[in-house]
C-alpha cells in the first residue's frame, strides 16, 4: 500500500511536493495582494560608458517588501508570477511606475538617458504590450526613446512572426529594444536581422568567465563584433572587477553595468547620482 511505500520514500516525496505547492500557493496569494497593496518597488542599476564612466542608462529591477518576510528578490517570486500569469499584472505596474519615475527624473534633473524595463515571456505574448506601453508613455508625457524594453532571446524565438510583429509595434511607438542575457539562449544569428533590436546585453556568465583568466574573451568579443556589424550597441552585464572592465575596454565594448560601478539602488540614491551630474 501507499502507506508501506512511504517508508521507502514514496510518502516523503509526496509530502515534499505538498509543502512545495503549499508554499507556491501562499506566495501566489500574497503576491496578488502585494501588487494590489503596493508592496512592490523598483530599484535601478546605472549603466555607464566603459571609457569615461558617463551614465548611459538605468535598468529598473523589481523588489518585494514583504510585511513579514522582508525583502524578497525576483529570483524567488518571478517563477511563481510567471506560472500563475500574475507576471502580467506585476509587469503592468512595473511599466507604469518606471515611466512615472522617468518623468520625475526628467523634470527634476533633466534625465536624458533611457531607463530599461524587463519584460517576461507571458507579458510579451499578452498581445496588449504595445498598447500598455503607449498608455504608460502618454500618461506620463513621454515620447518613447526614454524607455527601453528588455526581452530575452527565448521569448523571441518561441514564435518568431508574432515576436517580430510585437517588436515592430513597440518600435513604432518609439521605444528602444534590448536583447537581455544575450548568448545564453538559442543564439541563432539567423533571426537577429529580422528583429528591430537596438542593443545586445552580454550575459553576466560570460563576464564572470573573463576573470577566470586565459582565453575566455571569445564570446564577449564575438558579441561586440556582431553588434558592430549589425549597428547595435553592446552592454556587458555583471561587471564586478577592474580586470573585467579593462578586458571590456580592450574588446571595445562601449558600456557596462555591474557591482563594480553600482548595485541596483533605490530611487533616492539615483536622485543623488543625477544631482551630482554636470548640468545638461
Ligand atoms: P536581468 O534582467 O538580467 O538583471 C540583471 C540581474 O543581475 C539583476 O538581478 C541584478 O541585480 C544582477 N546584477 C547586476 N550587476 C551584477 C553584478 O555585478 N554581479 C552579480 N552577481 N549580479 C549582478 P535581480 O535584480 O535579482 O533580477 C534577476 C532577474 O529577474 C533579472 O535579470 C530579470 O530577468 C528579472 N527581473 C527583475 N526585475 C524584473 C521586472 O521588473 N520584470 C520582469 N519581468 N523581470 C524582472
Ligand atoms: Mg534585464
Ligand atoms: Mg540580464
Ligand atoms: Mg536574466
Amino acid at each position: 500500500s501507499a502507506k508501506e511505500q512511504g517508508r521507502n520514500g514514496y510518502r516523503f516525496v509526496t509530502k515534499e511536493m505538498g509543502a512545495k505547492s503549499r508554499e507556491r500557493m501562499d506566495l501566489e496569494g500574497s503576491l496578488r495582494q502585494a501588487i494590489r497593496d503596493g508592496e512592490l518597488f523598483l530599484v535601478y542599476q546605472p549603466q555607464v560608458d566603459t571609457i569615461d564612466g558617463r551614465l548611459v542608462g538605468l535598468e529598473a529591477l523589481v523588489r518585494w517588501r514583504h510585511p513579514q518576510e522582508g525583502l524578497i528578490m525576483p529570483g524567488r517570486f518571478l517563477p511563481v508570477a510567471e506560472e500563475t500569469g500574475l507576471v502580467v499584472a506585476m509587469g503592468d505596474w512595473v511599466l507604469f511606475e518606471a515611466c512615472a519615475q522617468i518623468r520625475r527624473w526628467r523634470d527634476r534633473f533633466g534625465l536624458d538617458v533611457p531607463v530599461a524595463v524587463n519584460v517576461s515571456g507571458a507579458q510579451f505574448r499578452d498581445g496588449q504590450l504595445p498598447a500598455k506601453v503607449a498608455h504608460a508613455l502618454e500618461a506620463n508625457g513621454l515620447s518613447g526613446p526614454e524607455l527601453e524594453i528588455e526581452v530575452t532571446e527565448s521569448t523571441l524565438i518561441e514564435d518568431v512572426p508574432a515576436a517580430a510583429e510585437t517588436l515592430a509595434a513597440l518600435k513604432a511607438r518609439g521605444v528602444l529594444i534590448a536583447l537581455d542575457d544575450f548568448g545564453t539562449g538559442y543564439s541563432s544569428l539567423s533571426y537577429l536581422h529580422r528583429f528591430p533590436i537596438d542593443k545586445l546585453k552580454i550575459d553576466r556568465s560570460f563576464i564572470h568567465d573573463l576573470s577566470t583568466g586565459a582565453s575566455n574573451a571569445s564570446v564577449p568579443r564575438a558579441i561586440v563584433g556582431l553588434g558592430r556589424s549589425l549597428g547595435l550597441s553592446v552592454i556587458a552585464e555583471g561587471v564586478e572587477t577592474e580586470e573585467q572592465l579593462q578586458l571590456l575596454r580592450d574588446l571595445s565594448c562601449e558600456s557596462y553595468q555591474g557591482f563594480l560601478f553600482s548595485r541596483p539602488v533605490p530611487v533616492e540614491q539615483v536622485d543623488a547620482l543625477l544631482a551630482a551630474l554636470p548640468a545638461r
